[in-house]
């Protein structure tokens, strides 16, 4: 029986739960691709490269030379540069895509959301009074918070990011989700925080701090994906999950299968 082959642009939970439903499936050869930007990434139980490809001309490229049969993005939903590029690949190629877009949180009843289009306007939403703020977006998006230096950050990240990079005086939390809702309480409660700032990533992983806010009447400063590269004219399906995504490319090696046997 003919493998399929494909590559899965990974970097998040939902690509490490699609790696390990796929080991060991005699259907498919598969490689999971991360940007190599974690001191200690979770490796996968599949054949794995790291690092970048050299934008979307070496991504094509990649896909071409080794002749992939789908593209599954699988990428944060934050991370726009690869998205852009495995888009602009896909299109270049003719590869079919599959994107894996875990659904965005919503507000609840109790929530006291400030929804914001990006981390400027997080910063700008702040205000001009000192707050105790913690900041759950990653490293590569503190800058504009180095504009608003009255207020007291404390950063949760993977990995700590360069201090060159930080607000002043801000206090550095290295951990990697998944997160209890119990850790998150003490953690708002024992660093003081008055306001959190975070991407809405969506998934469970990091989704407890959201409800110990709720919980304690703390305001969120929540802020808005990016949107999807313009996937029009392309073969390219969306699924929510890593079981979504497993159930199209069992199907597509079915097809596979069956257009080979002349079925
Ligand atoms: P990005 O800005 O969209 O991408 C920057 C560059 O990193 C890309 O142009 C590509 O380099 C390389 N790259 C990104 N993902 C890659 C992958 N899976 N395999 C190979 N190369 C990759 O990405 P980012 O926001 O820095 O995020 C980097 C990684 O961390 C992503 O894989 C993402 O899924 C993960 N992540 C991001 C966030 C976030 O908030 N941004 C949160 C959690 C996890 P070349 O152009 O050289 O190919």
């Amino acid at each position: 029986m003919p493998q399929l082959k494909f590559l899965v642009l990974g970097g998040t939970s939902d690509a490490s739960a699609l790696a390990g439903l796929l080991a060991d499936d005699p259907r498919f050869d598969a490689t999971l691709s991360l940007a190599g930007l974690t001191k200690a990434p979770v490796l996968p139980a599949i054949p794995c490269r790291i690092g970048g490809f050299g934008g979307a001309a070496g991504l094509a490229r990649y896909l071409q030379d080794n002749a992939i049969q789908a593209l599954v993005v699988a990428t944060h939903p934050f991370a726009a540069q690869i998205r852009q590029n495995a888009v602009a690949a896909a299109r270049a190629t003719g590869t079919p895509l599959l994107l894996i877009e875990r659904p965005a949180w919503d507000s609840q009843a109790g929530d006291r959301w400030i929804e914001v289009a990006d981390m400027h306007q997080a910063a700008a939403a702040l205000g001009p009074t000192a707050r105790r703020v913690l900041l759950t977006i990653g490293r590569k998006d503190l800058a504009p918070f180095a504009a608003a230096p009255w207020h007291g950050y404390v950063i949760r990240s993977v990995d700590a990011p360069p201090p060159e990079l930080l607000p002043p005086a801000a206090k550095i939390i290295t951990a990697r989700g998944p997160f209890t809702l119990e850790d998150d309480r003490l953690m708002l409660h024992e660093e003081r925080i008055e306001v959190i700032v975070t991407k809405n990533s969506g998934g469970t992983a990091t989704q407890s701090k959201l409800i110990a806010a709720r919980e304690l009447g703390l305001p969120v400063i929540m802020v808005a994906r990016p949107p999807w590269p313009d996937v029009s004219g392309l073969e390219a399906t969306r699924v929510s999950d890593a079981a979504g995504a497993l159930r199209w490319l069992a199907a597509r090696h079915e097809d596979a299968s069956s257009a080979k046997r002349g079925v």
